[in-house]
């Protein structure tokens, strides 16, 4: 009897315990979430995040308007994610965003910036970059990615590049931030439209 209830009693001590250190978990992640927002860095892959993207492309953008040149970015999407996760879990799942922003770290310029936008979505920003290097970069990424994974996962990625070219025609900095997401979104779609694992430039026709 008296077992019994010290086993209760431990039962119920332990489960506390386990509980307070739960809460604690909680907190730290909270503590991290809100960190990785000051610092503009995506927790999972340690590159930039979405507020870091939307602040490299304004300054970007800005940089155009004043000096000309021109910026293009790439909007990468990795292909039927849903059906890898469904097989491999979303742990293993996770485990491939990291090494795909590992790949795409080494396949892209020095001046070049990766960024995590959501979920399976990353970006590009080139700064100084014609269309023709924004394929050449495109075209490295896609392939190696295609070769390269080491956890013995095959997976592709499609890509949709647009490009904004400095003109008389001054457009402010966050209007081209817009309109260069939905340009690469599009050329995207059609990359994915025309079969996946390969990229496409914007085209308004
Ligand atoms: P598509 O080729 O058209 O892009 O197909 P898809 O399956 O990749 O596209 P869809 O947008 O339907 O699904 C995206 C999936 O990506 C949904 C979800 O399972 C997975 N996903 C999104 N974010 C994460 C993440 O942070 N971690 C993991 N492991 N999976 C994610
Ligand atoms: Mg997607
Ligand atoms: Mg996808």
């Amino acid at each position: 009897q008296t077992d019994i209830v010290r086993s209760r009693e431990l039962l119920i001590e332990q489960r506390d315990e386990a509980m307070t250190a739960q809460e604690k978990i909680r907190h730290l992640q909270d503590e991290l979430t809100k960190l990785s927002e000051v610092v503009r860095v995506d927790q999972l892959t340690g590159v930039l995040n979405r507020r870091g993207f939307d602040d490299a492309v304004v300054r970007e953008v800005s940089r155009v308007n004043r000096g000309g040149g021109n910026l293009s970015i790439a909007m990468l999407d990795v292909d039927n994610f849903k059906i890898f996760n469904d097989s491999y879990g979303h742990q293993t799942g996770d485990q491939l965003l990291k090494e795909l922003a590992y790949i795409a770290q080494n396949h892209i310029r020095e001046n070049d910036i990766l960024v995590r936008y959501r979920g399976e979505e990353f970006f590009i920003i080139m700064p100084n970059c014609t269309p023709r290097q924004a394929s050449e970069v495109a075209e490295r990424i896609r392939s190696s990615l295609e070769k390269d994974m080491t956890s013995g996962h095959k997976i592709t990625a499609s890509l949709g590049i647009s490009t904004y070219s400095f003109s008389s025609d001054l457009e402010s900095a966050d209007e081209v931030l817009e309109k260069l997401i939905e340009q690469s979104d599009q050329a995207l779609y059609q990359a994915k439209d025309k079969g996946r694992n390969r990229f496409q430039h914007f085209s308004s026709i």
